[in-house]
């Protein structure tokens, strides 16, 4: 890995459509049992070859084996209800049929265990895990039992540090905690939200990161970020927590996006996976482009802190594009590192 700059997405990338449909949220998996795990293997080999071939440093497994960044892992507690769906507003946002807690929720087995071990044989690259952030899973269901988003958050940071326990076993360097609920919820982020936050990252010796954006390039994120005016303060509210916590590095969006770049100084000191690729349109960014955002956010971190990254996953978008802002991701921190004097 290059000193300087490591590159690396934030997680998702598109499948195969052998695998499951393309561009779609929750797509539904084409191959079915013994062909099902095999299909996701070959897939997570194909996303690892393409991260190489683009020149990322720090490698995840383009989230080839979940349906969806939340209820893949929701699936493998108990407690849970996933027939008798109930419909929700995620993010204050938009509506979605989700699963519903019926009893006390609990941990059952690893559920990315062998997929991270897997990965790791694969690679000698860095590799960097994604995992639900508590108060991301608590907004993504209907809780019929705790009747509190607070004590169900506390149970889900329960299951999450096991997990991210045995994936540190597994081998993985970074455990990243997508939390997008924080960019909303601003009041429970304070109140009980990074403090469940830290029970999930209890005990671990890897690095932690947390994933915080404004979504998916979905119609109903666009929507919404076009309400958001002219300046988006957002992580005002809740960098102020994020700084005095244990987690390690923390990934915002802010290409193309209207993040004041020096809130990044109310996390003075912690690393910052800088989003420089814009997940919400298919446009290539260039590298230029990429290096001047990159260039921006070095007025406000350390060089030695910066980690290059895109603003959100890119499961939504076709396998061409994300292959091209891959590479772009990549010749973007190629350019900053010659300037400031090559590979250190
Ligand atoms: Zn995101």
């Amino acid at each position: 890995m290059k000193n300087i700059l490591p590159t690396s997405t934030v997680g998702s990338l598109p499948k195969p459509a052998w695998l499951a449909p393309p561009e779609k949220l929750w797509s539904p998996w084409k191959l079915e049992g013994d062909q099902l795990l095999e299909g996701k293997q070959d897939a997570l080999r194909i996303s690892l070859q393409e991260q190489h071939l683009s020149g990322i440093d720090i490698i995840s497994d383009g989230e080839q084996t979940r349906q969806h960044f939340v209820t893949t892992f929701i699936e493998h507690l108990s407690g849970v209800d996933f027939k008798n769906r109930k419909t929700v507003k995620i993010r204050d946002r938009y509506e979605a049929s989700v699963p519903v807690v019926v009893d006390e929720v609990a941990g059952q087995k690893a559920v990315f265990v062998e997929d991270a071990q897997f990965l790791r044989k694969q690679t000698s690259q860095p590799i960097k895990w994604a995992l639900p952030g508590p108060m991301t899973m608590v907004d993504t269901l209907y809780d019929d039992h705790y009747k509190s988003r607070e004590k169900l958050a506390w149970e889900f940071a329960k299951a999450l540090n096991e997990e991210a326990k045995a994936l540190q076993e597994a081998g993985v360097d970074i455990i990243q905690f997508d939390e997008p609920a924080f960019n909303v919820f601003f009041d429970d982020v304070n109140d009980w939200g990074m403090a469940a936050l830290e029970r999930a990252i209890e005990g671990l010796h890897c690095e932690t990161a947390i994933h915080i954006c404004y979504g998916y390039g979905i119609k109903a994120n666009n929507d919404w970020k076009k309400t958001l005016g002219s300046e988006w303060r957002q992580y005002e509210e809740i960098f102020p927590k994020i700084q005095t916590s244990n987690i390690d590095i923390v990934s915002l969006e802010c290409h193309n996006s209207h993040v004041p770049l020096e809130l990044m100084e109310l996390i003075r000191g912690k690393k910052v996976m800088v989003g420089a690729i814009d997940v919400a349109t298919n446009t290539i960014e260039t590298p230029e482009e990429v290096a001047q955002t990159l260039r921006k956010a070095l007025e406000f971190v350390a060089i030695e802190n910066l980690y290059p990254s895109t603003n959100c996953g890119m499961a939504p978008l076709s396998r061409e594009v994300a292959r091209g802002k891959l590479s772009a991701l990549s010749a973007g921190a190629a350019l900053v590192r010659k300037e400031l004097g090559g590979v250190l």
